[in-house]
């Protein structure tokens, strides 16, 4: 999908609005497959909590992905955008014991971190599957906010401890059928990912009726041109030997497992919104948009870079500006970008925005939260309607203060 095609759509829908380009989806899940096509058993289970739309799950699941989630209220989401049970992996951390249990009544697949969730769950139910999250103490990428295996991380149970580890799973006689990591977001350095995936072969090592092995995911995008992005590409050659002899040493094919998020969504996602002011200050010059970070918070909130591009002007002579939103507070989606000339009313597109940026959207001061709109064959469609007041007030409760004061 081009600018001229956001152009229209958001002439059409209106601002703000995410838009999500399904072809850079399915290119991006074909891309990942295609990597490890010398791997016999692949699993791809999308991460749901990326990008949630029930449409979006929906097709995902037509691609062939399985699902990969952190809380019941995605298991439920998955299962009602028509994935099976078995197809869903649940891969919380620090949920209670209850949770997990409803989780696994649902007939989807197990990931235990903690060894006293393990122990009290293998001590009820010692028949039910379970996958182990191992926390190989390998730091994948460099931001420490979404970095989860490092030695500090609060994610995994550490290698350190698999003679507990093992004690547990041998006491209860329980079913260990996947060892798993999630190293964190922004792999840059492929050694360092397979140096883990030595660390997780070696523990899978201990459990001798496992079906599969999970690498979790973490595979950087690029934000920009010339941005530096995880080379999927050598991954799956150099992991794909790897794996293939480490069947072999355990004497049966396993299915090797990932969980992307970032790498499936990110690329296939705009986040569109009119400028409402442009504003010149003795500094700058501001384009004040009709949005904030209540609507995209990954700039204000880790840093991230989002391409900036005025698709209303696209032949415009370049500026400098500050892209700032609405919010009554410090609310800057970058400084010194240089767009083509913006004039009130045109429409600015942001990059990058399939993953983490709906999911994460708020109803801060009070205003809805966006329509969202898949471009499939050509065509778009509504796939979530724009919040209206009835959304903002919806669960609230009006007191009668007649009767308290
Ligand atoms: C968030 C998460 C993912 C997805 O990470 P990305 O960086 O978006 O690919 C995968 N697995 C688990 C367990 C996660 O928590």
């Amino acid at each position: 999908m081009n600018n001229a095609d956001l152009l229209s759509i958001a002439k059409q829908f209106g601002g703000p609005l995410y838009v999500y380009d399904a072809e850079k989806i399915k290119f991006q899940y074909n891309r990942l497959s295609n990597a490890f096509s010398g791997v016999k058993n692949l699993k791809l289970n999308y991460a749901t909590k990326a990008l949630s739309n029930i449409s979006v799950l929906s097709y995902i699941q037509k691609l062939g992905a399985g699902l990969d989630t952190v809380s019941i209220q995605e298991v439920r989401l998955g299962l009602a955008a028509g994935f099976e049970p078995h197809t869903i992996i649940y891969t919380p951390n620090g949920v209670s014991l209850n949770e997990i249990e409803e989780v696994a009544a649902l007939g989807v697949q197990i990931n235990i971190d903690n060894l006293s969730i393990l122990e009290q769950f293998g001590s009820k139910y010692p028949k039910t599957p379970v996958c182990i999250r191992i926390n190989p103490h390998v730091m994948a990428g460099g931001n420490s906010n979404i970095s989860v295996g490092h030695i500090d991380s609060k994610f995994g149970i550490s290698i350190h401890q698999i003679p507990h580890l093992k004690r547990i799973t041998e006491n209860t006689k329980m079913n260990i059928n996947g060892i798993h990591m999630h190293t964190g977001s922004d792999i840059l350095d492929i050694d360092v990912f397979l140096h883990a995936s030595e660390i997780l072969f070696e523990t899978a090592k201990h459990f001798k009726d496992l079906s599969f092995i999970d690498f979790g995911s973490g595979f950087k995008v690029p934000y920009k041109t010339g941005d530096i992005e995880t080379n999927i590409e050598e991954l799956g050659e150099r992991l794909t030997v790897k794996f293939n002899e480490f069947c072999k040493e355990y004497g049966r094919e396993l299915t090797l497992a990932f969980e992307p998020g970032k790498f499936l969504v990110s690329e296939a996602g705009y986040f569109i919104s009119k400028v409402n002011v442009v504003k010149q200050t003795t500094s700058t010059v501001f384009a004040q948009i009709d949005s904030g970070f209540n609507h995209l918070i990954r700039p204000m909130f880790y840093g991230s870079y989002h391409e900036i591009e005025n698709i209303s002007n696209p032949e415009g002579r370049e500026r400098f500006y500050s892209v700032v939103g609405y919010i009554c507070e410090t609310d800057t989606f970058g400084s010194n970008r240089k767009i083509s000339e913006i004039n009130e009313g045109d429409f600015l597109s942001f990059k990058n925005a399939g993953a983490y940026c709906q999911t994460m959207a708020s109803n801060y001061n009070s205003r809805f939260r966006p329509a969202e709109v898949l471009w499939i064959n050509e065509e778009a469609h509504l796939i979530r309607k724009e919040e209206t007041f009835d959304d903002i007030l919806h669960n609230q409760v009006v007191l009668d203060f007649s009767e308290l004061i």
